[in-house]
């Protein structure tokens, strides 16, 4: 499970310090250290790791610890506060279009689990009541557009193709389509590549001008590390991304990018993969998750 290693490293970090009566100085930044190894050995970039033990610090030797009752728990609930801070404090909701029709762009690399999580955010929506259009906007690849279509068939949603034809196309001819017959969501299932690459980038902006997209969310795989972080700040850079959704958080991955994300790019983490099923889709909540690591 992820963030395992770390939640265990916490964990025993924080036993010591439970126990404590008093603190000194010197037991806060022994224990500090320790988390700061705990954090860089899950992947946490490293300046993101210098701050945060930079802030826990300050705030444990200061009044706020040593005139309490409970030191010990005190920096644990410290700690606690600033990871939920560190991922964005409260949970970032999706954002609704007050025109009749939501349209959400996803984007990532290819094998990042894009189609599969258009699939799920469809999936989650209808759960709501909406009614999502799926829409197959990776022309490069025929099996994409198969696979998209065998995932909305199995979730009883609509997928619009049009084949191999240019995706601006596709997405104005789905939007009028979604107008016509009452779909109020359209998810835009966009290519991948292996890498990003000028004319990636070319595409999905003609695609943003032709879409007006309510959000841009864009997924990417927690098991390749820091390598997803930065994924997320050359999208955003070159794109402008609303949101994240990351996936594979159920893998055995150390979590780094996780932690990492939000305060490298400013943009939140809305929701988490959890599996390879259509239904193992999560809202991403800060604080949970900041509970789930220190236990
Ligand atoms: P795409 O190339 O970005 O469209 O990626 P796919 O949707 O084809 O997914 C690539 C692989 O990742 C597939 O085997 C998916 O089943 C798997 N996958 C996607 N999301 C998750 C997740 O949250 N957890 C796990 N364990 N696997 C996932």
């Amino acid at each position: 499970m992820v963030f395992e290693s770390l939640a265990d490293k916490l964990q025993n970090t924080f036993k010591t310090l439970r126990g404590k009566g008093k603190l000194t100085e010197a037991d806060v930044k022994a224990a500090m250290r320790e988390v700061k190894l705990a954090l860089l050995e899950a992947d946490v970039n490293f300046k993101i790791v210098k701050d945060f033990i930079q802030k826990v610090t300050d705030r444990a030797i200061g009044q706020e610890v040593m005139s309490s009752l409970t030191p010990g728990q005190q920096v644990i609930k410290i700690v606690n506060e600033e990871l939920t801070t560190l991922m964005g404090t409260t949970r970032s909701k999706l954002t609704f279009s007050s025109s009749p029709i939501s349209v959400y762009m996803m984007v990532g690399l290819q094998g990042s689990g894009k189609t599969t999580t258009c699939g799920k955010l469809g999936n989650y929506l209808k759960k709501q009541g909406k009614k999502p259009l799926l829409v197959a906007c990776d022309i490069y690849r025929p099996a994409a557009i198969k696979q998209l279509q065998v995932v909305g068939d199995s979730l009883a949603i609509p997928v619009f193709t049009m084949g191999e034809i240019s995706p601006i196309e596709i997405t104005k001819a789905a939007i009028t389509h979604a107008q016509r017959y009452g779909n109020d969501v359209v998810i835009l299932d966009t290519a991948g590549r292996l890498h990003i690459d000028e004319m990636l980038m070319n595409e999905l902006v003609d695609i943003k001008k032709a879409a007006r997209p309510t959000e841009i969310l864009l997924v990417v795989d927690a098991m390749t590390g820091q390598d997803a972080v930065n994924v997320a700040e050359s999208f955003n850079a070159q794109l402008g991304i609303d949101g994240l959704i990351m996936t594979k958080l159920d893998g055995d991955t150390r979590g780094g990018a996780a932690l990492s994300v939000r305060a490298v790019t400013g943009k939140p983490i809305k929701f988490a993969g959890v599996g390879e099923k259509l239904s193992e889709l999560e809202e991403f909540h800060p604080d949970r998750m900041a509970s789930r690591i220190l236990g």
